[in-house]
């Protein structure tokens, strides 16, 4: 049976019980896998255009999308259908729960574009979605116009092309001009106004307890959230079937934990700990 050590129990109880800190929560491709939503880095997430098989490193940039506005787009509407296939695990659940306990003493940030967190009951105030989320759009030309929520439109096959009414749906409702999907690509960088980069970093550096769940530490940002939290001194919990440089980071903190196993397991624990101590 999964279990949590017990010093880490008394450190989440002590940490409702005394009402101060922030609990921050760092999610990455891992806790969604167990909602059955591939990565699409491997050959779930490649390409046919004309007779050109496309990597998705490739397909995720700006570079692609200012050459082929329509093949991305029919990439990422294929990629929507898949995450609207997928519900919500219990390890969302468990978020879900940790926010409706701890309030204003929660954040998520979270590098997933699946919208997975949202749909399980995560508000979208404290959810920090540092890589975006494929159910919205922005303007490509960034006429001002607000991030807008994509339509509903019928699910795609991968493979097939844009038809005419998904192009007319993905115009910018601002300047009628080319939308774009609101993710950030390989080739671009992390900032303030769309992924809350600065938010996400002063988050971490304020966190008491840093729950790390199904990242790699792959990009950038999250690992910077990982050692501004170390040398702030907070808990550090990683938890991943997998050693990864979290797990290492756990092992150098003086209150670090790594949680081997899966997420879906081990997130309703800690939520349990959190209410054991009294909440908010
Ligand atoms: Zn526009």
């Amino acid at each position: 049976m999964t279990t949590l050590p017990d010093r880490l129990l008394t450190i989440l109880r002590d940490f409702a019980r005394s009402r101060e800190g922030t609990f921050v929560v760092l999610s990455g491709a891992g806790i969604s896998a167990e909602s059955g939503i591939p990565t699409f880095r491997g050959k779930e997430g490649y390409w046919v255009v004309g007779s050109r098989e496309y990597m998705p490193e490739e397909m995720a940039t700006f570079a692609m999308f200012s050459r082929r506005p329509d093949e991305v787009w029919a990439w990422y509407l294929y990629r929507r259908g898949v995450c609207h296939g997928a519900e919500p695990n219990a390890g969302h659940q468990a978020v879900v729960k940790l926010e409706e306990l701890l309030g204003d003493r929660f954040l998520l940030i979270t590098q997933n574009v699946d919208g997975l967190h949202l749909r399980a009951g995560n508000s979208p105030e404290r959810t920090y979605q540092i890589h975006g989320n494929i159910d919205f759009m922005r303007c490509a030309t960034e006429c001002g116009a607000p991030i807008a929520k994509l339509p509903e439109l019928p699910l795609k096959p991968k493979g097939e092309g844009l038809t005419e009414t998904e192009r007319a749906a993905l115009r910018c409702p601002g300047c009628g001009g080319l939308g774009r999907p609101h993710v950030l690509w390989f080739d671009e960088y992390y900032d303030e106004e769309h992924f809350r980069f600065h938010s996400s970093l002063r988050a971490a550096v304020a966190a008491t307890v840093l729950v790390v769940v199904g990242t790699s530490g792959a990009t950038n940002l999250p690992m910077q959230v990982g050692h501004a939290a170390l040398e702030a001194g907070a808990t550090i919990v990683d938890i991943n079937p997998e050693p990864n440089p979290f797990s290492t980071l756990a092992s150098r903190a003086d209150r670090g934990f790594f949680l081997q196993g899966p997420s879906s397991e081990y997130l309703p624990l800690l939520a349990e700990a959190i209410a054991g101590g009294g909440g908010a």
